[in-house]
């Protein structure tokens, strides 16, 4: 297939959304699937780009963004977490998702060698393949889905010939819900600082912690650190396209043209709607974490009873739970069988890399309703069919 980028032709759109669309044509399906806030924008913001449409906000905005929404963002992301980026430190982007390439493909050389946690999510591979560097992987299953300084410190000696860049974490974690402590993350920034690390850290989730603060990991380690943010799950705005690339002016200058020859900006209206969310919004998030929060607790008490081991999720809105052991398939069969009989939609584990095989993933970005009913379905599934 000569006229294909061989490297394109290799990859694959991600095990979450083949899965996802495989399994939504079965009729009266709940899905748990995709990552995508049930809850509508808030009205303000919605109330925000109406008026900037009838504005005729209908051109180019400059290519990081609308300076407002820089002064807005730095403000913001101050205020929440002590972030002393200055405006000219960031991007507005096309989601997290475009932050998250761009850093990557702006920042990577060929045969680079990246470290990753894992189970991860599923767009970091893809992006350091296409630029043509290599990911190391760590599997953090035997810590309770936390990368410990002691792994790391094991994984860098034993790749110190692999040309070790960087390293990618994304804590609340996508897909466990694990996510970190500042005396951990301070503990792993030492490893980091040592090895002389990049470290992209995506940090989407960071509105949604239960029981503990989040800490931004450019508070311990400001050098090297690309902060990826953005307001698709803090203002339920995945649709908006609005996420951040925060770094030292240096990096943000290299990392100003991978964006502009990729997407030139992100939509004008959006970025308008932003402004508005970062700045009358700021207790959006924690509104939305306390639905949340209501929705976990009873997910992972629906689990206990129903007799499914789960990872103690303390941030997102997911639950990683692990595939019954009388299952004999693998997490795809079980995850199919599951959405085919009980007509529930959850995401199998291997969709998150190899070390996520034999666990699922559960989105409760859903109604209470739509969980009550798919926790009854998998009760009586898990009671009357007979697994193989
Ligand atoms: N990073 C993580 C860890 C995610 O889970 C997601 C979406 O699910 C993204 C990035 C993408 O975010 P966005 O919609 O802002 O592109």
């Amino acid at each position: 297939m000569p006229v294909i980028n061989q490297i394109i032709h290799q990859i694959q759109v991600s095990g979450i959304r083949r899965f996802d669309e495989a399994v939504s044509p079965i009729p009266d399906i709940i899905k748990l699937t995709l990552g995508e806030p049930d809850l509508p924008t808030p009205a303000h913001i919605k109330k925000a780009a109406i008026q900037a449409i009838r504005d005729d906000c209908s051109h180019y905005s400059p290519l990081m963004g609308f300076q407002r929404l820089q002064v807005a963002a730095s403000q913001y992301f101050n205020q929440k977490y002590g972030l002393t980026y200055a405006p000219s430190e960031i991007i507005a982007t096309v989601g997290a998702t475009e932050a998250v390439a761009t850093a990557l493909l702006t920042c990577l050389n060929p045969g680079d060698g990246v470290l990753l946690p894992t189970p991860n999510y599923a767009s970091y591979q893809p992006v350091v393949a296409m630029a043509q560097a290599h990911l190391i992987t760590v599997d953090t299953t035997s810590a309770g889905y936390k990368l410990t300084p002691a792994q790391l410190v094991a994984t860098i000696a034993a790749h110190k010939n692999d040309h070790l860049k960087a390293i990618i974490l994304n804590y609340p974690t996508n897909p466990t819900g694990i996510t970190y402590t500042k005396a951990e993350l301070a503990a792993l920034v030492t490893v980091i600082r040592s090895a002389n690390l990049l470290v992209i850290s995506d940090e989407i989730y960071s509105e949604l912690t239960y029981e503990q603060p989040h800490t931004a990991l450019a508070t311990l380690y400001p050098e090297k650190t690309i902060t990826i943010n953005g307001l698709s799950k803090s203002h339920a705005m995945t649709g908006w396209r609005l996420g951040f690339i925060m770094a030292p002016l240096a990096l943000i200058n290299e990392m100003k043209k991978t964006h502009q020859y990729l997407v030139t900006s992100t939509s004008s209206i959006s970025q308008m709607a932003g402004i508005d969310a970062l700045t009358n919004g700021l207790d959006d998030g924690a509104k939305m974490r306390d639905i949340y929060q209501a929705r976990r607790d009873y997910l992972i008490s629906r689990l206990s009873e129903i007799g499914l081991n789960y990872c103690y999720p303390t941030g997102a809105f997911y639950v990683f739970a692990q595939v019954p052991a009388d299952f004999t398939g693998n997490s795809w069969a079980f995850a199919t069988q599951l959405a085919q009989q009980a007509h529930v939609a959850v995401i199998p584990g291997s969709a998150f890399g190899p070390a996520g095989e034999g666990w699922f993933r559960i989105s409760y970005a859903a109604s209470m309703t739509a969980l009550r009913t798919s926790m009854n379905r998998l009760a009586i599934w898990r009671s009357q069919v007979p697994i193989k």
